[in-house]
C-alpha cells in the first residue's frame, strides 16, 4: 500500500474493512508524511464535532414536504412496504391453512 492509497483511505476511514485498517495502521506507522496527514484530519473532524448543534428545527411545512419529495423519488415507505409484506404473509398463510383442510378430509 503506498501513500496514495492510504491518503485516499483516510478521506473514508469510517467505512475500511478491518484488513484495510490493518494496513492503513501499518503504514501510518512507517510514514512520517501520511501520518501528519492522519494527524490532520483527526484535528479537523475533532474541531467540527465540537461545533454546537443548530438548534433552529425545520417547520412541519418543510418536512412535509421533504418527505412528499422522497416519496415520490424513491417510492412509499418502509413502513407502507411492511404492511404490504404482512398482508401478503398472512393471505399466504391463510390459503395454505385452507388447501390442508382441502386435503385433509376426515373419514
Ligand atoms: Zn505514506
Amino acid at each position: 500500500m503506498n501513500c496514495n492509497d492510504v491518503q485516499q483511505y483516510l478521506a473514508v476511514h469510517a467505512e475500511l474493512s478491518w484488513v484495510q485498517e490493518r494496513e492503513v495502521q501499518d503504514h501510518l506507522c512507517e510514514c512520517v508524511v501520511c501520518n501528519a496527514h492522519w494527524h490532520a484530519i483527526s484535528r479537523t473532524r475533532q474541531a467540527l464535532r465540537s461545533l454546537p448543534t443548530p438548534a433552529a428545527q425545520p417547520n412541519d411545512h418543510a418536512l412535509s414536504a421533504i418527505r412528499l419529495a422522497l416519496r415520490q423519488r424513491f417510492g412509499p415507505s418502509r413502513r407502507r412496504l411492511g404492511m404490504v409484506g404482512g398482508v401478503f404473509a398472512s393471505l399466504t398463510f391463510i390459503g395454505v391453512l385452507l388447501l390442508m383442510l382441502w386435503f385433509v378430509q376426515p373419514e
